[in-house]
């Protein structure tokens, strides 16, 4: 039974630049309300199938924004299901921080926050549509960071008009006191509000070339080095003993139960996902889940083991040999070069 759970919550206040996600913005508190009691009917249900014995070591409410809904109802109803230890993570919009929000998500369990900056740069906040400055992100972060010792932020890297070099802000950022950071590449996603301004406003400024966004994060990602992040995933840093237990759960291949608009899970055999607003769940072969589990590791610095997996020694010797990879007994882990084209080096797996 699963001992890790994603609870998703699809309302924004409104729809970033840059995002493709299932989500809603402009939610009814009404409709907030339904979702919120959904969703506490449906841990209602799983409780005699998953978890029920030891409960669940990792929950994470992800979105969207969770806290335009009231986490309450939900904490509450987790809350004889959780694990001793269990690490309960909320996603955190910078506007959604004021202290009775972090009183009432201390006092239900939550002991991790993931709060999304995205970026330190004001005019790129306001293209993003974030509605916030970086002034009011460093207050709402302080604030989370006086009630809650594991927080962290994520960060998009690549946006149009960002420059590779640090800015004074960097200086700021290095005494928030984060204990993680997730830094993502920008993706362009063609039906993204962003994908539509690059087609049509000339003036826009121009998404960085390959070469200028691998630069960007390599320098983001030595500053995370040098404030004591170690890089323990392709996109994730955290002070060592802070990484989110969760996700290296599900890279580690363990199940995860999906519930929620838009989330996704991994029960044994059968994953379920979200598509063009309706829950599926298809069933894979055993063959497929093996493999499945096995690969996302190669993300980590753990490391993909290929002791059971023989028959990929050859592909991956040959990344090595690029230098994209390196070896150690049956252990391969992706060099710095390496985390540039993990997906190519997947994609040969598959
Ligand atoms: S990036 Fe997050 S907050 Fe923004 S629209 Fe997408 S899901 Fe909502």
């Amino acid at each position: 039974m699963p001992a890790n759970l994603y609870v998703h919550f699809p309302f924004c206040r409104r729809k970033c630049s840059y995002c493709a996600l299932h989500s809603r913005a402009g939610a009814s508190s009404a409709e907030r309300e339904a979702y919120v009691a959904r969703l506490v009917t449906a841990i209602g249900s799983c409780q005699s199938q998953a978890a029920a014995d030891v409960g669940f070591s990792t929950v994470y409410f992800g979105g969207g924004s969770p806290a335009l809904c009231d986490l309450l109802p939900v904490l509450d109803a987790l809350a004889p299901r959780l694990a001793k230890d269990c690490e309960v993570t909320v996603e955190l919009h910078p506007l959604d921080v004021t202290v009775p929000l972090l009183n009432t998500l201390h006092a239900g369990g939550v002991n991790r926050i993931s709060m999304g900056v995205q970026s330190l740069d004001d005019a790129i906040l306001a293209d993003m549509g974030r509605g916030y400055s970086f002034a009011e992100a460093e207050r709402a972060f302080a604030l989370v960071r006086e009630r809650f010792d594991n927080a962290g932020i994520d960060l998009i890297v690549g946006y149009p008009g960002e420059t590779v070099a640090l800015s004074p802000r960097h200086g700021r950022l290095a005494k928030w006191g984060l204990r993680h950071c997730s830094v993502y590449s920008l993706i362009l996603e063609e039906h993204s509000i962003l994908a539509h301004r690059l087609r049509s406003a000339a003036e826009h400024p121009r998404l960085p070339s390959d070469d200028e966004a691998l630069n960007r994060i390599a320098v983001v990602s030595r500053f995370l080095g040098a404030l004591g992040l170690h890089r323990y995933e392709i996109s994730s840093y955290a002070v060592p003993g802070y990484e989110c237990r969760h996700n290296l759960a599900v890279w580690r291949g363990e199940d995860y139960l999906g519930l929620g608009e838009g989330a996704a899970g991994r029960v044994g055999l059968v994953r379920t996902s979200w598509e063009n607003g309706q829950a599926r769940s298809v069933r894979v072969d055993a063959a497929v889940d093996r493999k499945e589990r096995a690969l996302f590791r190669l993300r980590t610095c753990d490391g993909l083991d290929i002791a059971a997996f023989p028959e990929w020694a050859e592909p991956l010797d040959a990344f090595c040999a690029q230098g994209l990879l390196s070896r150690s007994s049956t252990v391969y882990r992706l060099t710095e070069r390496g985390t540039e084209v993990c997906d190519t080096i997947l994609a040969e797996l598959v």
